[in-house]
């Protein structure tokens, strides 16, 4: 298949470009390195291989006419215009399942972290104040209400952990669970009124843009403590920045941010949140399991035109 010119258009894992260099004839960023090499080589790429973060609008996919198939490297694909692609009949992938565990074990790490002080405790000791006194009580996590904002694949592997910690669980999506043995909140502001923690885990994009406001947040409350391992777009960054400048809500445990690399300095000043770089899939493990999932849709694509995991627009008839 070396024959077969493939586009990525981020920087791709070092798990994952070595696979597709060694089969494919692969243009590393060649659209934003050297645009005249681009302009030549353009018509004739077939696919695709981008990240959960990477953009792939429609003007970009205009420019290629060969294009067959987008394969991304991440569970989330807000970045791509799936319409545009459909459209023009391009397939698009994804890595789902593959990091569930991942992601959930974060999602609770942060809720820890936060809750509990943990980044505060080891700075404590590392910078010898221990000997002068101890630590600021911090708040329980076995027993709380946890409640959920999006109840999917990594929703429920979050719950499944909440259980553990003997938590009630409560959660919202667009549409009520019947098979689920938790209770439904119609909208993010009625779970977030009774729950002690408040974990988002949606898809970006559109629909979910600043989900969770201003009054989402005064109603989780002075105690409450915000958990986001979904996309920076779902939390309004700067009215949660104002809730824990002002006491609105109790903490905050942060894995993506609204312009990632970038986090606004009034978030990294505030003692009582915890942050992190966007790491909720990143262990070695998984991140081989999305590398050779998101290799081995192209190959599959390009031996028998079928593919393992679809997005759902591109999965449904029609
Ligand atoms: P999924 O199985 O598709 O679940 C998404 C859930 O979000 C569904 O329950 C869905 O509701 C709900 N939802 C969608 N739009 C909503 C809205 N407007 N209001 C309320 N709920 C809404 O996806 P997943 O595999 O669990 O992944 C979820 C997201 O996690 C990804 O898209 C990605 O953005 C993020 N993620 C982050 C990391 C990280 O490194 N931090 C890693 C992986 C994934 P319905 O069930 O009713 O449709």
């Amino acid at each position: 298949m070396s024959h077969i010119d493939v586009l990525s258009v981020a920087k791709l894992s070092p798990l994952l470009e070595p696979q597709i260099r060694a089969v494919f004839n692969l243009h590393d960023r060649l659209h934003e390195t050297d645009p005249a090499a681009f302009a030549k080589i353009a018509p004739h790429i077939r696919a695709i291989a981008s990240t959960g973060e990477s953009k792939v609008p429609e003007s970009l996919i205009a420019q290629l006419p060969a294009l067959e198939i987008i394969s991304g490297f991440g569970v989330g694909y807000d970045g791509v215009d799936v319409a545009a692609a459909k459209a023009r009949g391009v397939m698009v992938t994804h890595t789902p399942n593959v990091l569930n565990d991942d992601v959930a074990d974060l999602a609770i790490g942060l809720m820890l972290a936060a809750a509990r002080q943990l980044p505060a405790s080891d700075r404590y000791v590392k910078e010898g104040q221990w000997p002068t006194g101890p630590m600021p009580l911090a708040r329980k996590v076995s027993g709380a209400r946890m409640g959920i904002v999006g109840m999917g694949r990594i929703g429920q592997a979050i719950a499944q952990r909440a259980l553990a910690f003997n938590m009630s669980v409560a959660y919202t999506a667009r549409s009520a669970k019947a098979d689920l043995p938790f209770k439904y909140a119609a909208t993010a502001e009625a779970l977030a009124a009774e729950s002690d923690y408040l974990v988002v885990i949606t898809p970006g994009g559109a629909g979910t843009r600043k989900l969770i406001n201003a009054d989402v947040l005064k109603a989780l409350g002075t105690k409450g403590i915000l958990v986001n391992v979904a996309r920076g777009s779902v939390v309004d960054e700067a009215a949660l920045i104002e809730a824990l400048q002002n006491g609105v809500i109790g903490g905050a445990g942060l894995d993506v941010f609204e312009n990632e690399p970038h986090v606004p300095e009034a978030l990294r000043a505030l003692p009582h949140v915890v942050l992190a770089p966007h790491i909720g899939s990143a262990t070695t493990q998984t991140r081989q399991a999305m590398a050779d999932l998101t290799f081995n849709n192209l190959k599959s694509y390009f031996e028998n035109k079928t593919v393992h995991t679809p997005v759902p627009e591109c999965a449904a008839k029609g």
